[in-house]
């Protein structure tokens, strides 16, 4: 049996509106982005025929096939993915947002190396929130300065913060976690004023996510079904 991904797709949206009610948050203020790395081009237009139009790609040669091929398609492209420097200038020409940056390097490439025809890159902060070196994204302690660079950067607009803790199993857990990005995220917001994106929450902790003020879930397996 193939994988239904229209009920997979109308099943999340539902519980986004369950949660959203549930938690006192805006009507429709939690974006859908569906996780398709690994996936077939067949089944992001299933995806794109129920309607979804926001996407992430974790590897650029694979992510750009698959845009190449859904051109036509009125999609947003986001990088989620580890971000290598010889990447930044494709990553800079195809995608509409990156929520991967940790470092200004990166950051300065990707404002370089933005079409000018295009307009600015969407870029949220990739935060380590567990606060572990093996982890990717910036320690807490940096990201005053990251933000300022990136604002200052004219092929990038600053949107927010993203971060995937380690998985916790309780709701609790899960929260204290998330509540700790979204207290970073109020402080650099009332700083920079184009920060208005919360990327928290995947397929096992989106309760938690928008309980915590989240705008954006990135769901992969809740929708695709497992990445072998
Ligand atoms: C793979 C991935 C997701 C989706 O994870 P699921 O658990 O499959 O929903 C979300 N964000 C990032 C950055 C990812 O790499």
């Amino acid at each position: 049996m193939t994988h239904d991904i229209q009920a997979a797709i109308e099943s999340t949206r539902q519980q986004l509106r369950q949660h959203e009610k549930a938690y006192n948050r805006v009507p429709e203020s939690v974006a859908l982005m569906a996780v398709s790395k690994t996936k077939p081009v067949t089944m992001l237009q299933q995806a794109i025929d129920c309607g979804q139009r926001h996407f992430g790609e974790n590897y650029l040669d694979e992510a750009l096939l698959k845009m190449e091929a859904l051109a036509e398609a009125d999609c947003v492209w986001h990088f989620i993915g580890a971000i290598q420097s010889n990447k930044t200038a494709k990553i800079a020409a195809g995608f509409d947002w990156v929520h991967s940056i940790d470092r200004g390097k990166i950051a300065r490439r990707l404002s370089e190396q933005r079409p000018q025809h295009l307009p600015s890159l969407n870029c949220c902060i990739q935060l380590n929130v567990d606060e572990e070196a093996s982890k990717a994204g910036i320690m807490p302690d940096d990201l005053p300065e990251l933000c300022e660079l990136i604002d200052g950067l004219p092929g990038l607009t600053l949107r927010g913060l993203m971060c995937i803790p380690a998985p916790r199993q309780e709701l609790a857990d899960q929260r204290a976690v998330f509540a700790i990005i979204a207290d970073y995220h109020q402080q650099m917001a009332k700083r920079f004023n184009s920060m208005d994106t919360l990327s928290i929450g995947m397929s096992g902790d989106i309760e938690a996510a928008v309980a915590e003020g989240s705008t954006m879930v990135r769901v992969g397996t809740a929708i695709f079904g497992a990445r072998a």
